[in-house]
């Protein structure tokens, strides 16, 4: 049998400490400004309990709970992308070196290398990290700042019980229950997975250990041992979590679908609603473009390179001599689903969206990706891509 254990809420505080202890920044689910943000955590009162959400598109609320669940709530508002792959950091500094005639030096910035405690790390958001890892860590040239913060992570992910109606990994393969192993390294996914089960007056967590790493955290916090029978109770959550989802992709048919797509008339009618505000790239975990920005004091002394999140929905992202290659949000609205569901995987031996439906939810403009997908594979004729839920 799997190593399974049982936390009690209490334990909840153990656990942080103990990780904290060890030298672990300690990252998770919390509540600013009536959002549920990915943000640090020093005690268990740091997480949203008895928190709900309500999600749609162009909708997001969190809503009091009449439970005491920690976790129960779907995506957060930002996912884990930041802790690994800030908005905005510094590549390199550089300064005038009057010793040496006046030449410049530019000395890389070393990225904070912390270790990294994910509590309450999401299926798709996990997934999205080893995508993140696939791309930045794991090619030809490996992006330093990435690896330096990203090395070392201790994962302790939840499964969900509650997805929100945007939400639609059960379609991509990539949730609400995480696999145990990476698909593309092999390695495990997570130390230890949590499930949060709430049961008339029964509150408790069935922890599945991953690694010896997770299962030396479930000894000192002297979680208590579980049963097969509590195992079963936490995939019956989140199957029931998967089954209640509505909206969904097809991953099976959309990579043709796309390519088939490119003159398709739908872009037209996409582009008339999309405001090209950048908001889907910003809040999807797994988009990595970015641009670089130079700065110098006003003496010309000190210089610094920033690396700053860049979204393929700017005009000026495309930009290069004589001005962007997609001008108009047509082209820009194609290139980033064609991106996501299509070309993506034959870059990186996946596909680049993890259902995790922010995209949905955070576009004022209520652009629902399912839902273009199901379109261009109904308007393609090239199968049975899977609809969204209103449509
Ligand atoms: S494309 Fe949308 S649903 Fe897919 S991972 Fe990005 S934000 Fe999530
Ligand atoms: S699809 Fe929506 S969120 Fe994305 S750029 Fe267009 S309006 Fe903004």
């Amino acid at each position: 049998m799997d190593d399974i254990r049982i936390l009690a809420p209490s334990d909840l505080d153990t656990l942080i400490a103990e990780l904290r202890e060890r030298g672990f920044r300690v990252v998770g689910p919390t509540l600013r400004d009536e959002t549920i943000v990915t943000g640090d955590i020093r005690s268990a009162s740091d997480l949203p309990r008895g928190i709900g959400d309500i999600q749609e598109a162009a909708t997001y609320r969190t809503r009091q709970r009449d439970d005491d669940a920690y976790f129960g709530f779907a995506a957060p508002a930002q996912s884990t992308k930041p802790v690994f792959f800030p908005s905005e950091e510094v590549v390199w500094r550089g300064k005038r070196d009057h010793d040496q005639g006046g030449h410049f030096t530019a000395e890389r910035d070393t990225a904070n290398a912390s270790p990294v405690a994910l509590l309450g790390v999401r299926s798709c958001d996990l997934r999205a990290v080893q995508i993140h890892d696939q791309v930045l860590a794991h090619r030809q040239f490996k992006d330093v700042h990435y690896t330096a913060r990203r090395d070392g992570t201790l994962v302790i992910a939840v499964a969900c019980g509650v997805p929100a109606a945007t939400c639609f990994c059960a379609s991509m393969g990539t949730g609400p229950r995480p696999a145990a192993t990476d698909p593309q390294t092999g390695q495990p996914s997570y130390d230890l997975l949590l499930t949060e089960v709430i049961d008339g007056d029964t509150h408790h967590f069935v922890a599945e250990v991953g690694t010896d790493a997770g299962r030396d955290i479930a000894d000192a916090v002297a979680a208590s041992k579980g049963t097969a029978k509590d195992q079963a109770q936490a995939i019956d959550i989140t199957n029931a979590a998967a089954a209640s989802q509505t909206r969904a992709i097809d991953r099976n048919t959309v990579h043709d679908v796309l390519r088939a797509s490119a003159e398709s008339s739908r872009w037209e009618d996409v582009a008339n609603r999309c405001l090209g505000c950048t908001n889907c790239t910003m809040v999807c975990p797994t988009c990595f473009c970015t641009t670089m920005s130079d700065v110098s004091d006003l003496a010309g002394e000190n210089a610094e390179r920033h690396r700053v999140w860049d979204s393929c929905f700017s005009a000026n992202f495309s930009y290069i001599h004589g001005g962007p290659t997609r001008e108009s949000l047509k082209a820009r609205y194609r290139q980033w689903i064609t991106h996501k569901l299509s070309s993506w995987e034959d870059q990186f031996g996946m596909l680049g969206c993890v259902g995790c439906g922010r995209c949905i939810t955070w576009c004022p403009a209520g652009i629902d990706i399912t839902e273009e997908a199901a379109a261009l594979g109904r308007m393609s004729g090239l199968g049975s891509t899977a609809s969204a839920a209103s449509t």
